[in-house]
């Protein structure tokens, strides 16, 4: 394939690599195959979402299994023929001489004039025997996702100090039947365990023992005590961490939450590398980071597109 005006190059030479077929890179491959430039889009397959069943909050999509939005997303860049599909890890990227070059578990290698990270992020679970069983149907870490289908109904929070707080203030809008559990010593301040006492929402610190149900249905929360708090869901929130460490190997800048900083057009601070998706740590939704993909990939485009026009002057 040789479109856009680019001279004929190496084997596995691409306008651009993307790392991550997510709804960031799916979205980056569209623009940019669509721009008619070669890519090689580079996935592991282990979403975020992995656990979840059905994908909220994207328009016209609202409760789409987040597979079937993979799969749809990837007949239609497989029908355009510029997007070029390598389902493997990609272990190590190098930049030299204004281009990457990146080494994929299997052995494979490629090379490309801009590289896009949209490799996500991983969440760290309640350590919580079984917690597992129930993750992504009714244990969630995020309302905006999952908060209307658990509207007014008995919920637990996981999370201590701040972290614990701030999710009941945040959940507090889909239902008021909330109960901290903090799993030790909640690390509230006074101001806080006030606010919690005046909405009527109890702190647990007693240690959890399990989580109780069936079919990933909460049922209770089982503490070591012996006493058991009956529940249907429970939110957490605990840290999340950059699935890969490509961003870090390649030098990329990083903001204090632990996302890669960016600039324009999700560029970083490498020249020639952008990001997009969870792994900027900003707004934690599929359709935000389809966005971020879309704006990375105009932003190469245009890089590109400045490039070619200089080389044929
Ligand atoms: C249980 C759960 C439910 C959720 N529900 C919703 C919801 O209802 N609505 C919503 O908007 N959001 C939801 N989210 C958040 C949603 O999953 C993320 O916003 C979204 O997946 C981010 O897209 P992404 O492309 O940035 O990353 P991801 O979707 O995580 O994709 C990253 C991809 O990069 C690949 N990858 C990573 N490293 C490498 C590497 N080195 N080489 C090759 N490939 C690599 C991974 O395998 C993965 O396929 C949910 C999250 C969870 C955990």
């Amino acid at each position: 394939m040789n479109l856009g005006g680019e001279p004929m190059r190496k084997q596995n030479f691409f306008d651009v690599i993307i790392v991550g077929g997510g709804p960031a890179g799916l979205s980056a491959a569209l623009v940019l195959g669509r721009a008619c430039r070669t890519v090689l889009l580079c996935d592991s397959n282990q979403p975020r979402n992995w656990a979840s069943k059905s994908l909220h909050g994207f328009i016209a999509l609202d409760g789409l299994n987040p597979r079937e939005l993979v799969r749809k997303g990837r007949e239609q860049l497989a029908a355009l023929g510029t997007v070029t599909f390598w389902d493997d890890e990609v272990v190590s990227g190098h930049r030299w001489q204004n281009e990457f070059e990146i080494m994929m578990k299997d052995g494979r290698t490629a090379s490309g004039r801009k590289l896009l990270l949209a490799t996500g992020v991983t969440d760290e679970l309640p350590p919580i025997p079984g917690a597992v069983d129930f993750f992504g149907r009714s244990v969630f870490q995020c309302p905006y996702c999952d908060g209307w289908e658990t509207r007014g109904k008995p919920t637990a929070i996981y999370g201590r100090g701040a972290r614990g707080f701030t999710m009941v203030r945040a959940l507090f809008g889909w239902t008021q039947d909330l109960v901290l559990c903090t799993d030790g010593p909640s690390g509230l301040l006074m101001r806080q365990k006030k606010i919690l006492d005046g909405h009527g929402i109890a702190v647990r610190e007693e240690p959890i023992e399990c989580l109780e149900g069936q079919d990933g249905k909460l049922q209770a929360i089982r503490f070591r005590n012996g006493d058991s708090l009956p529940r249907d869901f429970l939110f957490f929130n605990l840290p999340c961490t950059q699935k890969s460490g490509l961003a870090e190997s390649l030098g990329c800048e990083f903001t204090d939450n632990g996302g890669v900083k960016t600039g324009h057009y999700e560029a970083t601070n490498i020249p020639g590398l952008y990001v997009a998706g969870n792994m900027i740590k900003d707004v934690h939704l599929a359709v935000v980071a389809a966005a971020e993909g879309t704006r990375a990939a105009l932003g190469i485009n245009k890089a590109l597109g400045k490039e070619n026009f200089a080389l044929a002057e």
